[in-house]
This record gives C-alpha cells, sequence and structure tokens, in this order.
C-alpha cells in the first residue's frame, strides 16, 4: 500500500491540507507508486512564514548552548531512525540501500551533530579597535530543496540555520519528500518551540515561489537546477533578501602524466555513477594523455562492467535506477545527443540494462574522443554517462577543466600530492579531490560560477545564516 501523507508542519503542529490535490512518488526500483503527498498552497506557505516569523526573536535569544542541545537530540533521533531512512531513500531516489545507509541516513545525522557542537563552541563575539563585532541571525529562513540526497541537503541548510538562531520554513522536494516527513515527525518529537520548523510540500513555482516572495522571509537557502535557482535569485531581489544557492555541476577529474591509472580510472568512473551519476559534484568528465587513451578507456570499460545496475533494496550492486521516468528520458535524450555530435561511444547507451525493463534503470554509459564544446561535455546529465576527454599538454587539460559555465568540484590524479595539489589550485571551482581524496562533511562546499554563491557545511556553511552587528564604543 503506498504511504499516504496529508498534513504539513506549522507552528509546531501537523495541519491538514486544505486543497484534495496530492502529488505521486514512484519507487525508483520498480516504476510503481511509492506515496503520495498534500500539494501545498501559497496561502499553506504564508502560514508557514508567518508562524517562523512569530517564532524568530525568542529562538534567536535563546542560549547557542541550548540550541546545540536540541540540535544533537535531532540528530541521535535521526540515528535511531537511520534504517528506516535509508530504505526511504532507497526507494523514493533510488541509491543502493548498502550506500544509502552510510550516506543518505549517515551525513544528516553527522551534520546535526557538527552544528550542534558548533553552536555551544563559536566565538560570537570579537572586538575590532572600538568596536565589538556581534554575530546575529540572518532571521527566517526559506528552504529548498532537491531530490537527489534529498535528508543531506535538508540537513545542510537546516542544522546550520537553527544553530545560527534562525527560523526555518522547509520546502522539500516532491521527487522525494518521504523522507522529509520523518525528519518533521523527528523534529516535533525532540520538541523545537512551535514555529521554529515549518515544513509545506508541494511544488516549486506554487511553494517554493510563495515563501521566497513572502516580506517576512529574510534569506533564501535554495539547492537544485540552475534554472530554478536564477528564478528564486531573481525573485528575492526586488526585496534584496540574502540568498545562497547550491546548483549544479560539469565536474571535471583531470588525469595526469604519471598518475596511477587503475586506481584513477576506477575511482573517476564509481564517482561519475554514485547515485546512478545524479550528484551535483560528480566527476561527469575524465579528462586524460591522449596517449593513454586507450588504456584509460579499457579500464573504464571494465570498471562500468562492475557496476551493472540492480534492484536498490534486494539487489547486490553499487548502482540502482535513476529517480524518475522524466531523469530517465532526459539521460536517454542526452546519450542520443552523444552519439549525434559525434562522439564515440564505448560501452552503455540507450537500450536498458537486461531484465530491468521496469523501474527508471539505465545502462552505464561511457563516450570517448568527446571534445569539450559537445553539449555532453558541457550540460550536467545527472545520469550514469562519461565523457573520456582526450588532451596533449597540461595547459590543455586545465583550460578543458575551467572551460565551463559551472565550477563546483573536480578531481586531479598526479604521481604525487604535491603534483596535483599544483594543478588543483589552477582549477576554478569550490572543492578539488586530489588522488582520490574522500568527502569532508565540514569543508565548505559549493561553486564557483553559476555553480552557486555561499557555501554549506562546516563553519563556513553555518556563518552563512549570521549577520554581523558593529558596535561602537569609547
Ligand atoms: P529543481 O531545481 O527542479 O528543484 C529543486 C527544488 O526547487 C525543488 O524543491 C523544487 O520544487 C524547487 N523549485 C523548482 N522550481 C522552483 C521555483 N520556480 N521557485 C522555487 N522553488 C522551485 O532541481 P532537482 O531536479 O530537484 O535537483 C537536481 C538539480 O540540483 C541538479 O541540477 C543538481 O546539480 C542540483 N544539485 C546541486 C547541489 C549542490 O549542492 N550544488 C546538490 C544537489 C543537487
Amino acid at each position: 500500500m503506498p504511504i499516504v501523507r496529508d498534513s504539513f508542519y506549522i507552528n509546531g503542529q501537523w495541519v491538514k491540507a486544505k486543497s484534495s490535490e496530492t502529488l505521486s512518488v514512484t519507487t525508483s526500483g520498480t516504476g510503481e507508486l511509492y506515496a503520495t503527498i498534500p500539494a501545498g498552497t501559497v496561502e499553506e506557505a504564508n502560514l508557514a512564514v508567518e508562524a517562523a516569523a512569530a517564532a524568530f526573536t525568542s529562538w534567536a535569544n535563546t542560549s547557542p548552548k541550548e540550541r546545540g542541545e536540541l540540535l544533537m537530540r535531532i540528530s541521535e533521533k535521526l540515528a535511531e531512525r537511520s534504517d528506516e531512512i535509508a530504505l526511504t531513500i532507497a526507494n523514493e531516489v533510488g541509491m543502493p540501500l548498502m550506500l544509502a545507509k552510510g550516506i543518505q541516513a549517515g551525513l544528516p545525522t553527522m551534520t546535526f551533530a557538527d552544528n550542534a557542537q558548533r553552536a555551544g563552541e563559536y566565538v560570537w563575539e570579537e572586538e575590532v579597535g572600538n568596536s565589538t563585532l556581534v554575530r546575529e541571525p540572518v532571521g527566517v529562513v526559506a528552504a529548498i530543496t532537491p531530490w537527489n540526497y534529498p535528508l543531506h541537503q535538508i540537513a545542510n541548510k537546516v542544522a546550520a540555520a537553527l544553530a545560527a538562531g534562525c527560523t526555518v520554513v522547509l520546502k522539500p522536494s516532491e521527487v522525494a519528500p518521504i523522507n522529509a516527513f520523518i525528519f518533521a515527525e523527528i523534529v516535533d518529537e525532540v520538541g523545537l518551540p512551535k514555529g521554529v520548523f515549518n515544513m509545506v510540500t508541494g511544488l516549486g513555482p506554487v511553494v517554493g515561489e510563495a515563501i521566497v516572495a513572502h516580506p517576512k522571509t529574510d534569506m533564501v537557502s535554495f539547492t537544485g537546477s540552475t534554472r530554478a535557482g536564477k528564478r528564486v535569485m531573481q525573485i528575492a531581489a526586488e526585496m534584496v533578501k540574502r540568498v545562497s544557492l547550491e546548483l549544479g555541476g560539469k565536474s571535471a577529474n583531470v588525469i595526469l602524466e604519471g598518475a596511477d591509472l587503475t586506481k584513477a580510472v576506477g575511482d573517476g568512473v564509481f564517482k561519475c555513477y554514485l547515485n546512478s551519476g545524479q550528484t551535483c559534484s560528480a566527476l561527469t568528465r575524465m579528462v586524460v594523455p591522449r596517449v593513454h587513451l586507450s588504456e584509460v578507456e579499457d579500464l573504464a570499460v571494465a570498471a562500468a562492467a562492475g557496476l551493472m545496475p540492480a534492484d536498490p533494496i534486494t539487489g547486490a550492486s553499487l548502482l540502482g535506477p535513476l529517480v524518475s521516468a522524466a531523469q530517465q528520458q532526459r539521460v536517454r535524450d542526452y546519450i542520443n545527443k552523444g552519439i549525434d555530435e559525434g562522439a564515440r561511444i564505448i560501452c552503455g547507451g540507450v537500450t536498458p540494462p537486461e531484465g530491468l525493463e521496469q523501474g527508471y534503470y539505465v545502462t552505464p554509459t561511457i563516450f570517448s574522443d568527446v571534445t569539450n564544446n559537445m553539449t555532453i561535455a558541457q550540460e550536467e546529465i545527472f545520469g550514469p554517462v562519461l565523457s573520456i576527454i582526450p588532451y596533449d599538454t597540461e595547459e590543455e587539460a586545465i583550460a578543458i577543466a575551467n572551460d565551463s559555465n559551472y565550477g563546483l568540484a573536480g578531481g586531479v590524479w598526479a604521481e604525487s600530492d604535491e603534483k596535483a595539489f599544483e594543478v588543483a589550485r589552477k582549477i576554478r571551482t569550490g572543492q578539488v579531490e586530489i588522488n582520490g581524496g574522500s568527502f569532508n562533511v565540514v569543508a565548505p562546499f559549493g561553486g564557483y560560477k553559476q555553480s552557486g554563491i555561499g557555501r554549506e557545511l562546516g563553519t563556513y556553511g553555518f556563518e552563512e545564516f549570521l549577520e554581523v552587528k558593529a558596535v561602537q564604543h569609547n
């Protein structure tokens, strides 16, 4: 039986939706109906912002230590319900359960714990000359999140905003929203004061735009597509609201002469395909020395063969389906575009993997001899599609990496960390991993160029939600 959710979380209570209009959520692995959620209205979005505004002054005046204690309780409850959260996200997003446990359920637990600790330890005031600088929360935050790492993206915003003393209205993704309902239950259980956290589900152009436009919203923290991010920024500009944007990416993985090709290519293929390629920081362009192209191709095809998709719940693969039929079609269209523009397909293609015609599976695909002006090298595909781009000189490799409207992430592989770091400094992106360096939950995450504005995670992510006041004294 599909899960049925019919209420929003507003002002410390579950409030039945006014309209009977619902949105459907599908099970990615089978294409069956997984859940229905209420489609919020502008009126309900406004109620949520009013509640957050009414709660702000008192929440902002609680001690940071007290806020930290509540956030730690949220972290503990997230850990207690992590199996349920992982299963939910494996169903609605399609990430294999064994990965979803650590990543989709694990990261939010860590982020809440990290912000709980930061609230208590942060230095809120400092002296500069004859001024005392006081950090204060920005106010009411509209948090709008996507579906690919749904609870991680919620936690990045909500944990930092609450720790800073802001109140929040969350509009989670309508594509993978059930994890957000679990989160709201946890918030309710730990007893956050009413109005501090509110959640209204629905469509972006309705609920999302209403919470951005509301005069009592002080800041918008948005993660999603560049298209929607631009729209959010335009609306927020009317009232000069602070905007932080985490948008798309087309990240390059530069493999330099002298790198260990077996390691670099195996790791690179996995980091392109993680979550079926639906990762904003996915390393989707593999930039390789032309002299090693054929060796790289062989290694990449072998790595892709080891990542054949399977059912995310019952299967034993590290690769699952895509999130939705629309996303599956979008990825197939890009594969056709790559073929049309003359890239050489060396594995995969538009035919689904054998035996997986139900659900939203795409066969892991690799293009070689891609040139950086091709659509598949410039646009975010958000599927298991890797573009291998050959280069002749190191300067050319760096130029290819930087020839993008995006600037979110990247990778460099070299014979030493020193050499990789030297090249990493020349890449215009918010993150670069060298020789396979792993994700760091307290390092700032965010983009240069059209990948966004601002940072999430760690101290930088927390400070996005603070204003600074200078008080001059004698
Ligand atoms: P999306 O932009 O379609 O939706 C994201 C959220 O914005 C959803 O909650 C949606 O309802 C809402 N929305 C849509 N239109 C809106 C509007 N006009 N006003 C206000 N809200 C609106 O993106 P998606 O398909 O959910 O997510 C995929 C995209 O997110 C990819 O481009 C990916 O790269 C990006 N992403 C970026 C990061 C990052 O940190 N940089 C992380 C994850 C995903």
